[in-house]
């Protein structure tokens, strides 16, 4: 036997997010965004998964390089681009597509020998303020991707930061759509795409599907939204981490669970001990004082975290549910019970406990 936590990935929940994403922009080219190693879910199973996808967009360059060595042959988008212009020629040969994201960029590739042009995305800072081209710098860029002969397939593009709030999309769309008209005059007959929509603009803002969409956090099945929930939105869980009660305690008034003490029994209670800790990836900052505990699922059924979350073990309360004991399987996240909200109970995002699944937790794929 070994220790009994795994995460289960659902390939066909996978698919049916993707065919999701595809039917809510059907005349849009969809990335299957695997940056972090797909999200947590392994980039190479993901890219196997979908082998109709439109392309894939990833950040780390060895990724890339090992998903065009499993064949896929469809087009990779590089969201950070490259950090040298000695990773040039590797863009050349493999065909990859760069952000590319300031000024000094488009000088290494105009300065460069290619053996054939780059197809590239040509990234604005709208709004976000990370990376991206932004005022009179823009003009020049555009100049450069519109006629140099290094310059092949281009791609304009800009990342929201506020497309799952309130806040939406327009200021920034705005901004974007004066850089397309400043565009247009200077690209002439060359054509030139747009991207502009994650996973939140996406689903929500149909007005910034354009050419090639970008989701994430919606093909693992999650909502970018605070006020929809996943199911809602038609989305299906992509993993579940899995495990099992290893211990079961009794509790007597005034004891406490766990290293700080935070949770203490007002009655009589049962408890159960489950082999998930925050070395497995679960968050240490789930709830679990007397007034607030995360959900969890135990034999099917609801319950609660109880104390602190420790490194191997969390323990949840069982008792309303006597007919529990060791072996009991339990669900952290999964299917009816979102990891969304045992981020909401954590202080976080699904996408920040999915990419913290730890190594030593064991995958399994499943249908
Ligand atoms: C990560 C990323 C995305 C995907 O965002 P989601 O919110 O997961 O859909 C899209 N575009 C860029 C530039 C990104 O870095």
């Amino acid at each position: 036997m070994t220790r009994p936590i795994r995460a289960e990935i659902s390939l066909s929940a996978l698919r049916h997010n993707y065919a999701l994403a595809k039917s809510k922009a059907p005349r849009t080219k969809v990335f299957a965004v695997v940056k972090a190693n797909a999200y947590g879910h392994g980039f190479k199973r993901v890219a196997a998964a979908l082998p109709d996808a439109d392309g894939f967009a990833t950040l780390e360059l060895d990724s890339a390089v090992q998903l065009r060595d499993a064949k896929i042959e469809s087009p990779i988008l590089l969201l950070e681009g490259f950090f040298s212009e000695k990773e040039l020629p590797t863009y050349v040969q493999q065909n990859f597509m760069p952000v590319v994201r300031d000024l000094e960029q488009v000088k290494q590739i105009t300065g460069a020998t290619l053996t054939r042009p780059l197809d590239i995305f040509l990234k604005f800072n709208t709004g976000m303020n990370r990376l991206g081209l932004k005022g009179p710098l823009s003009g020049y860029a555009i100049n450069m991707a519109a006629s140099h002969r290094n310059f092949g397939a281009v791609t304009l593009m800009t990342h929201f930061a506020s497309a799952d709030a309130a806040e939406g999309v327009a200021a920034q769309l705005s901004r974007f759509e004066d850089i397309v008209k400043a565009a247009k005059p200077v690209f002439g007959k060359k054509p030139f795409g747009q991207s502009v929509a994650n996973s939140a603009a996406l689903l929500r803002f149909p007005e910034t599907h354009r050419d090639w969409a970008r989701p994430g956090i919606m093909l693992y099945g999650s909502s970018p939204f605070a006020d929809a929930s996943a199911e809602s939105l038609g989305l299906k869980p992509v993993m579940a981490l899995r495990s099992e009660i290893i211990g079961v305690q009794a509790l007597d008034v005034g004891d406490s669970v766990g290293y700080g003490g935070i949770f203490t029994a007002k009655k009589k209670m049962r408890v159960g001990i489950v082999a998930c800790g925050y070395a497995d990836g679960y968050p240490r900052h789930a709830a679990g004082s007397n007034e607030h505990g995360t959900p969890v699922i135990v034999s099917g059924k609801r319950t609660r975290t109880i104390g602190r979350v420790s490194m191997d073990m969390l323990v949840v309360d069982l008792t309303d549910m006597p007919h529990v004991h060791i072996g009991a399987p339990v669900t952290l996240w999964g299917e009816g019970l979102s990891a969304d909200e045992v981020a909401a109970a954590s202080g976080t995002v699904s996408y920040e406990l999915f990419c913290a699944i730890a190594p030593r937790v064991p995958i399994r794929e499943v249908d």
